[in-house]
């Protein structure tokens, strides 16, 4: 990383980042407060020491390996602007494929009754909550930290969500909803990528689906059953490679309409299927 001396330019402290660009400028807007255009606008302005240095603490600890969305404190999803913590995992581009086939099955207006089964940060809920406002959500998460970020989340987007902390259906009585909606944990416990990128420092918890990765996966399916209205959906997000199993163990468990769908990235991603009716 380069020196900043007294009269460095944004410019300068970008290109000494040590950092990809887009990195480098996220790091930077975040930690000035503005945005993009900004940057560009006054790319060969003197940046204020302090700033400079400000700037440069985040640069050395991205370098590190530290997830941009963990330095900076939020993480853009579904065009919202979402708070994360390394309490919660850092909402992905692939599940936005989740959110729209969620989204899909329920019209402009609905006032269906919708379950989140690990919630988060609140990114899917809140996303659903601010698009469809009629809907009547709940989301869980067995982890209260997860829950205040997925709370914090909800009120800055004015969205009414009702949380409640649950390992999975644990806590939640009886009912009957129109739709259920999880990415739950499915990478398997012995998977190199634990090791690499983001998801070391990401909550295991919010990872790991045990052996094979399918364990929570499994539990949701089964259980889920109970939870359905007569033609109500189970919408599960899934890894690349998940999705035959996934589609199999839903026909197994009497689910009909079953279908699989890729993210944007072209990669299968998420299992649909309808309960009964
Ligand atoms: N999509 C995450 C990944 O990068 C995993 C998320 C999850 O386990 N639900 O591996």
């Amino acid at each position: 990383m380069l020196e900043i001396d007294a009269g460095s330019s944004i410019e300068d402290l970008l290109r000494g980042s040590g950092l990809p660009r887009h990195e480098a400028e996220l790091l930077l807007r975040s930690a000035l407060g503005c945005e993009r255009v900004y940057l560009i606008a006054h790319a060969g302005d003197t940046i204020e020491s302090s700033n400079a240095r400000a700037a440069q603490a985040w640069f050395s600890r991205r370098c590190a390996g530290e997830p941009v969305s963990y330095i900076t404190g939020w993480r853009e999803f579904y065009g919202l602007k979402l708070r994360v913590t390394p309490d919660v995992l850092i909402p992905r581009a692939e599940t936005e494929q989740l959110v729209e086939l969620a989204l899909a099955r329920l019209p402009p207006g609905s006032s269906a009754r919708v379950l989140e089964l690990g919630t988060g940060s609140g990114a899917i809920a809140v996303a659903l909550a601010s698009l469809r406002p009629g809907l009547r959500i709940t989301a869980t998460d067995v982890s209260g930290k997860a829950l205040d970020v997925a709370r914090r989340n909800s009120q800055e987007h004015a969205v009414g969500i009702v949380f409640a902390c649950s390992d999975w259906f644990g806590s939640i009585p009886a009912d009957s909803f129109d739709l259920i909606v999880s990415n739950a944990p499915y990478v398997a416990a012995g998977d190199p990528h634990l090791e690499r990128g983001d998801l070391r420092f990401e909550p295991r918890l919010a990872l790991v689906g045990g052996d094979d990765g399918l364990a929570c996966i499994r539990r949701i399916a089964a259980r889920a059953r109970q939870y359905l209205r007569p033609g109500g959906s189970l919408l599960l997000e899934h890894g690349y490679d998940q999705a035959e199993s996934c589609v199999v163990l839903l026909r197994e468990l009497g689910y009909t309409d079953v279908a699989d769908f890729r993210d944007l990235a072209g990669l299968p991603r998420v299992s649909t299927a309808v309960w009964g009716g």
